[in-house]
């Protein structure tokens, strides 16, 4: 459902992704770990378009992103992207956030749209909060609203970029469940993370970038239980 081919992104003189190629498919769930700076959130930016990149091809579904024909609108839609900072809008409660974009932009029904959005925060366990405004809810649950606001797109991918590293040990947790449900009901998910006991659990494959390359991938008892490059035996030994 994704396909990255030696793709390549340069700020001025800088190049922070230096050839990556990159495949997901459906229903599959990827981590990409590595050091501060490595290109992680570059990376997982090219791939719904929201950093344009320098060279090579980022498909989805079989569509070049990076084509200027292409209808950025579908795009949006079809990749969810959630960030370290959920960003909601604060005068505009739980419920009206989960159902802003898709009755603004894709000027769906209302009526339907609230049906959906009730039953995402149900699902991500905010039922109850949706006349909530966001400063009255804990970082973990602005992230959850987050996370409903972005699948009410209905999305067939969801990427997160390091989604709990703003949060509170305690409410880190509760974001990670909420991810590893999405994950078991067949969600396309690509996380940048630096939780490595989800990435090892939940993950079907891990990607280790360093220094704007994929230097390691593979499934997560491999890549950790037995790192083949000394770069990534050598993160690992700092985090873990
Ligand atoms: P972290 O783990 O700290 O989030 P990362 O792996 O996500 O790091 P990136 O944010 O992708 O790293 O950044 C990679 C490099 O690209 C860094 O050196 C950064 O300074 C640079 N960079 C990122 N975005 C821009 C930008 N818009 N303009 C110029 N340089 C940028
Ligand atoms: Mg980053």
């Amino acid at each position: 459902i994704i396909a990255l081919k030696d793709v390549r992104k340069s700020f001025g003189h800088l190049e922070v992704l230096k050839g990556i190629d990159l495949h997901v498919m459906k229903g599959e769930v990827i981590c990409i770990i590595g050091p501060s700076g490595s290109g992680k959130s570059t990376l997982i930016r090219t791939i719904n378009g929201l950093t344009p990149v320098t060279a090579g091809s980022v498909k989805v579904e079989g569509q070049e992103v990076h084509d200027d024909k292409l209808d950025k609108l579908a795009l949006r839609r079809k990749i969810g992207i959630v960030f370290q900072q959920y960003n909601l809008f604060p005068h505009r409660t739980v419920l009206q956030n989960v159902m802003m974009a898709p009755v603004l932009v894709l000027h769906e029904n209302k009526r339907e749209v609230e049906e959906r959005a009730r039953s995402l925060l149900a699902k991500v366990q905010l039922s109850g909060k949706e006349d909530a405004y966001p400063a009255q809810l804990s970082g973990g649950q602005q992230q959850r609203v987050a996370i409903a606001r972005s699948l009410c797109m209905r999305p067939d991918v969801m990427l997160f970029d390091e989604v709990t590293a703003a949060l509170d040990p305690e409410m880190v947790k509760e974001v990670l469940v909420t991810i590893k449900e999405l994950a078991a009901e067949g969600m396309t998910c690509v996380l940048v993370t630096h939780e490595m006991g989800f990435a090892r659990e939940v993950c079907d494959r891990v990607y280790f970038t360093d220094a704007g390359l994929i230097v390691e991938s593979g499934p997560p008892k491999q890549v950790f239980g037995d790192p083949q490059d000394a770069r990534t035996k050598e993160f690992l030994s700092k985090v873990l």
